[in-house]
This record gives structure tokens, C-alpha cells and sequence, in this order.
């Protein structure tokens, strides 16, 4: 369908009164297609309503233009009626004045009759016969709102444009004339742009929301389509499968803008000190037991230590807000599970390349795999009964949460499936869920089990929600868990300070692997600050050990933070196997050059650098990976692994072609 309205790379830029211009949106391109309702979303003050005017003719765009039906729009005109939060209805007259007025105004040609028909139909259409004689101040909210909407209507706009229309109604009215307004659109075909703040209003009414950016200089920062069908009604809306997720999904959105004016608000200039280039980090974390080696390195000062005396730990819930903070460049460095530098770097991101590295593994083991305790009850235990049980029940699609495509919980869970003959696309549907979100999950059954790591396993056992069907003894023990992440062009322009930090994580991982600290580190763990759980739920002995569970689960294999240097090292051999994982399940190519990417993520150098400076041993001998299936993994052959593995994606070899550095954000 043809571009109905056209908003093409506009910039708002204001001059202010005491001198100085402020950039309010920049960039901006949208085109609205007839009968389209659109929602502008964004935090107050990010250019919502500088742009609504634009479209309406109010205001002009700096640069760029806004057009309707391909003419550039340069000032107002009746085929664009405005509907404001504050009604602006002549208090004087009447409500069928308020209502004629406009008619008259726009339609002189048609007669008194026709006129009045217009007005009375649009009086009707809004419910509001018994007081159309009356003034709007004799009106409450809603039905001032009501006239509001019926006169612009009455008017036959081509566009209907809405400044928050129900900001200042309670609940029950606004709901209302929601309703109302979405049947008064699906039956009229209007099109419509509404600035909301209300994420219900927004999936309830749209069919695609526009996400813009903080200013200055917003920006368009993704654009929802709404797949719920029409007619909808409010009661329908909340049940379909779509809607918690669009929810959802605005709600982090605006959760990530307002943290990032934060640490935009903290991250004006970079301060150098102590011969390093950087002491000002911000450092991504996600809670879980694994982020130990950051709190301790936070509360017991190594990180200040080593000259970084500004650190500030962001806790994110989810790995997507790692995966912004680092693309986006609001974060230094993060805590990343160990498949995400190499996920970042072959284009796993919105197939965007975007080279990091690592140059510290700071956890291993700590993971689990949790089955729902329905399993258990249908005398299901382990892989094998799963599958068998799966054979039995293919009318039904059972659900596996795990927390990123490029976390060691997706790669182990799919390898275990696999092993077992389970396909993991085909049969169990994997999602991506916040860790802290799959307790919940399970328990409310919305998915049947997960793969994540601890405490969240421990936590569905020791409440009874889950049985542990698998832990990292019975997968891969030793697997990287949570890696140190940075972006490459960051490490360049900031190397003296990635030693250091790599130097404070390293000693904080020493920290965290003596018995002697282990209950000072698990109330570190449990505070709000961090993982924000009961003691018990966080358990880190450094050996393995069986949980007191009252179900029949197998050990745990705990996080391990140090043991000798290769347990921190980067290991190549273990990024050349998540790169065959990567790309045995589709989610990256398979890079023709994987020896030249593997030996630009493992940032072994570095690792050894800080390693040497803190007087620790760096002799290191390569091992094998040990899986549970026995399946050998050859590092230098990895296609030929590939190849010989039954259940997989049809996978291509592709070069990846890395950027050169970018200016560090
Ligand atoms: P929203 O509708 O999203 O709350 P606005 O579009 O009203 O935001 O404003 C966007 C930004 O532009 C704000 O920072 C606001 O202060 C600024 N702004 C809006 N109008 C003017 C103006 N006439 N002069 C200077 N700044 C303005």
C-alpha cells in the first residue's frame, strides 16, 4: 500500500530563550499507511508530541518534511483534526455548537440539513444526545473528551491526530472512550497517530507502536506491529499470546531509556588516574550467583585496588539489556554469558557484527537443567525418559526457557536434547526468559523447564516446583559460564584499564574461591544489590556438592572461580566449540575465518598480562572437552565436528568480515 503520510529524516531543533538551540528529535522517518493507527511512545519530553504537531502543520521540521498523500505539509488544515488532553471546546457554547462550528467552517457548501445530520450523526456516535445542549462545563472529563473526538470526526479528517486524548480521565471513563474510539476507527477507517504514555492504551488501539528514544536528538528506537486482530475488545486483548509480550517488551523499553539518562547523566567525561586511561566504568551485571567475582570485587575494593575507583555495577534482569548496553555503548564492560562475545561479534545481534572480546572466564559450572515437577509425578527423571514421554505427547508443544541465545544454557540444553535424539527446534519449543523469571514461569506453566544457572535451579527444587533432570556433572563439566566481556574498540582505546579490571576480576575470582569467604560471599549475594534472594537459595561451596533436596536430584557441580590459570583463561578450544554450536542451531554463520575471529575474541594477552602482575602461575596445558555422550571435539577440525553431528540446522560457512575499530562510545 502507498505511503499515506511520510515523515522522511526529519530534525526538530528548538532556539532557546536565553541563547543556545536544543536538538529535540533528529533522523526520524515513519510512514503510516491509510488506515493505520500508529502510537508514538517514549518518556515524557522525548519529542512525542514535536512530532505529532509536525504532521498536524503546527510546528515545521528543522530539516526533512512531512507529507500527506505525497504534499509536503506546511501548516494546518481541516484534513487534519488535532484531539488534545484539554479538550479546547469553546466553554460558550453548546456541545452541538461546539460541534457545528467546525462543520460549518469546513463544509459551507452543503446545506443547513446535510450540516445538521453531520452534527447530530457525530452526537449519537459518541453517546452524548441528552447533553447536546449543554455547555462543556456542565460536562465531566470523559464526555468533554467525547465531544472533543466527535468534532474532529464530524470534520471528515483524513488524519486523526491524538495529544494523550485520555491523559486526564480516570480509569473507567478513559476505558471507555477507548473502546468507543477503536470502533469509531475500525468502522470509519480512519487514520490515526495518538501520543501515549500508557502502554495498555498503546497495544490496545495501535496497529504498530513507534518507540522513540530519550532526546536530545531522539531517535526512532524500534517500531512494534500489533498482531492482535480486530475487532478487539479490551477483555480479548489481555488474553491473547501476543499481548504480554508486546507489554513487555515496551516496559523494557522505556525501562532501558530511563537507564540510560542515568548513566548518560554520570558518564559525561572519561577520568583518567593511576596510568590508566579509564577509571569511570560502568559495568554490566546480571544477578545471579554467578556475578560473585563483580560484588566482591565492588565491596571488597578490588576494583579500587587497581586504580578503577569509580565503578559503578548496572544491574540489568536481563541479558538483552548487556547485549544493548554494550552495542549501544552505555556499558564499559559486562559480565556475559561465555558464548556472547563470539555471538556479538559473528552478527548474532540483528545481524550486525559488532567485534568483542574476552579476556577472562570468571565462572564455571553454577548451571542446571529443571524439569517441571508434572514430569516428575509422570516418573520422568532424566533424558532418556524425556524423550520417550515427548514420543507419547507430540499433540502438545512443551516449552524450555533459557536465557540468550548465546548463553551456555541454550547451547547445553540444545546439545543434551540433541544427545538424547530430541530435536530442540522441532520437538520442545525453546524461549528466551529473564533468569529471575523462570521459577515463576514454570510454576505458573508457562514453560515446562529451563536451563539457567543458580540459584534459580536450587530455588524451583527447594520449593518443590522442580526437579533437576540434569546439572553440569551429567553435561559438560567444567563448561565456561560467565565470561568478562568488552567491546574490541573499547579494549583499544582503553587497554591499561582493561588490564586493571581484568586484574580485579581475576583476584576477586581467587577471593571468591577460598572456603574461608564463602558465607561472607553468600550475604553479599543475597542482598538486595545483588540477587536479592534467601542465603540458602545461594550456595557456592567450590567443590561439588549434592543439594539437601527433598526431590530425587543429582549433585550439583557449584560455580568454580579459580582453581589454576586455565580455569580463568580464555580458552580458544572453547570458543572454536561454541562457534560449531552457534552455528549448529542457526543462530550465527560458521566464519570461513574462524581461526583469525577466535583469536581476536580470546584476548588471551591480556588475561596473561594481569595474570603475571598478580604473581599467578600462567603455564597452561590444553585439554579435550569432555561430553556426556562421549562425542569427541576436535578444535581443529571443527566443520568435520559439525558435519558429523546428527540433529542439526542446515549451517552456512561464510566469511565474517569484522569492521576496524569504532570510536569507543
Ligand atoms: P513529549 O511530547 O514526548 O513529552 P515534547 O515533544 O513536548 O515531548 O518535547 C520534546 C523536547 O523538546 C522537550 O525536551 C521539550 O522541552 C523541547 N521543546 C518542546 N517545545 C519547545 C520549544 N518551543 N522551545 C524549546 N524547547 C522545546
Amino acid at each position: 500500500m502507498s505511503v499515506f503520510v511520510g515523515v522522511d529524516q526529519v530534525e526538530k531543533v528548538f532556539n532557546l530563550t536565553g541563547g543556545g538551540e536544543y536538538i529535540a528529535l533528529k533522523g526520524i522517518d515513519l510512514e503510516i499507511k491509510k488506515g493505520e493507527f500508529v502510537s508514538l511512545i517514549g518518556h515524557s519530553g522525548c519529542g512525542k508530541s514535536t512530532l505529532l504537531n509536525m504532521i498536524a502543520g503546527l510546528d515545521l521540521p528543522t530539516e526533512g518534511v512531512v507529507t500527506l498523500e505525497g504534499k509536503r505539509i506546511t501548516q494546518p488544515g481541516p484534513d487534519r483534526m488535532v484531539v488534545f488532553q484539554n479538550y479546547s471546546l469553546l466553554p460558550w457554547r453548546s456541545v452541538r455548537e461546539n460541534i457545528a462550528l467546525a462543520v460549518n467552517s469546513v463544509m459551507p457548501d452543503l446545506s443547513v440539513p446535510e450540516r445538521r445530520k453531520i452534527v447530530d450523526r457525530h452526537i449519537d456516535m459518541v453517546g452524548l444526545r441528552p447533553h447536546a445542549e449543554k455547555s462543556p462545563t456542565m460536562l465531566s472529563g470523559g464526555q468533554k473528551q467525547r465531544v472533543a473526538i466527535a468534532r474532529a470526526l464530524a470534520i471528515r479528517p483524513k488524519l486523526l491526530l491524538l495529544d494523550e486524548p485520555f491523559g486526564a480521565l480516570d480509569a473507567l471513563t478513559r476505558g471507555n472512550l477507548q473502546e468507543q474510539l477503536m470502533k469509531i476507527c475500525e468502522e470509519n477507517q480512519v487514520t490515526a497517530v495518538m501520543v501515549t504514555h500508557d502502554v495498555d492504551e498503546a497495544v490496545l488501539l495501535s496497529d504498530r507502536i513507534v518507540m522513540l528514544t530519550n532526546g536530545p536528538a531522539s531517535k526512532i528506537g524500534s517500531i512494534l506491529e500489533v498482531d492482535i486482530p480486530r475487532p478487539r475488545k479490551r477483555m480479548e486483548v489481555v488474553e491473547h499470546p501476543s499481548y504480554y509480550s508486546l507489554r513487555s517488551e515496551m516496559i523494557y523499553f522505556l525501562n532501558q531509556q530511563k537507564r540510560i539518562k542515568k548513566i548518560r547523566a554520570r558518564k559525561t567525561t572519561v577520568v583518567a588516574k593511576h596510568g590508566l586511561e579509564k577509571v569511570n566504568l560502568e559495568i554490566g551485571f546480571v544477578p545471579l550467583t554467578a556475578c560473585a567475582p563483580l560484588a566482591v570485587a565492588k565491596e571488597k575494593g578490588f576494583f579500587a585496588k587497581h586504580g578503577l575507583d569509580e565503578v559503578n555495577l548496572v544491574r540489568e534482569t536481563s541479558w538483552r539489556g548487556i547485549v544493548d548496553g554494550i552495542g549501544g555503548g552505555y556499558l564499559d564492560a559486562a559480565q556475559m554469558p561465555s558464548g556472547m562475545p563470539m555471538w556479538l561479534t559473528l552478527g548474532g545481534n540483528e545481524n550486525k557484527p559488532l567485534p568483542v572480546v574476552t579476556s577472562l572466564t570468571m565462572t564455571r559450572n553454577g548451571n542446571a537443567i529443571t524439569l517441571s515437577k508434572d514430569f516428575y509425578e509422570h516418573g520422568i527423571q532424566d533424558l532418556y525418559d524425556f524423550r520417550n514421554y515427548l514420543l507419547h505427547t507430540r499433540d502438545r508443544q512443551h516449552i524450555m526457557g533459557v536465557v540468550h541465545p548465546s548463553s551456555m544454557h541454550n547451547l547445553l540444553l540444545r546439545y543434551w536434547l540433541a544427545a538424547g535424539g530430541i530435536d530442540p527446534d522441532s520437538d520442545v519449543h525453546i524461549q528466551t526468559l529473564p533468569p529471575a523469571q523462570m521459577v515463576a514461569d514454570l510454576q505458573n506453566g508457562s514453560i515446562d523447564g529451563f536451563c539457567v544457572g543458580e540459584p534459580w535451579n536450587i530455588r524451583a527444587a527447594y520449593e518443590g516446583i522442580g526437579i533437576t533432570a540434569a546439572s553440569d556433572l551429567d553435561v559438560w563439566l567444567g563448561h565456561p559460564g560467565k565470561v568478562l566481556g568488552v567491546r574490541e574498540d573499547w579494549a583499544a582505546v582503553y587497554p591499561n584499564s582493561f588490564i586493571a579490571l581484568t586484574k580485579a576480576l581475576l583476584e576477586a575470582c581467587y577471593y571468591c574461591s577460598l572456603p574461608e569467604n564463602t558465607e561472607e560471599i553468600r550475604q553479599i549475594l543475597a542482598s538486595k544489590d545483588y540477587v536479592s534472594v534467601p542465603t540458602e537459595y545461594i550456595q557456592i561451596e567450590p567443590n561439588q556438592t549434592s543439594c539437601d533436596l527433598d526431590h530425587p536430584v543429582g549433585d550439583y557441580a557449584h560455580h568454580q572461580f579459580y582453581a589454576d590459570s586455565a580455569i580463568n583463561r580464555p580458552s580458544r578450544t572453547e570458543q572454536i566449540w561454541i562457534v560449531t554450536q552457534l552455528a549448529r542451531w542457526g543462530h550465527t554463520p560458521f566464519p570461513r575465518n574462524w581461526v583469525e575471529i577466535v583469536e581476536r575474541v580470546c584476548r588471551v594477552s591480556t588475561f596473561s598480562t594481569a595474570a603475571r602482575e598478580l604473581g599467578m602461575d600462567i603455564s597452561y596445558v590444553r585439554k579435550p572437552i569432555q561430553f556426556f555422550d562421549g562425542t569427541p571435539f576436535n578444535a581443529d577440525d571443527p566443520i568435520s565436528y559439525l558435519n558429523g553431528l546428527q540433529i542439526k540446522h542446515d549451517f552456512a560457512v561464510a566469511d565474517v568480515i569484522l569492521d576496524a575499530h569504532r570510536i569507543a562510545a
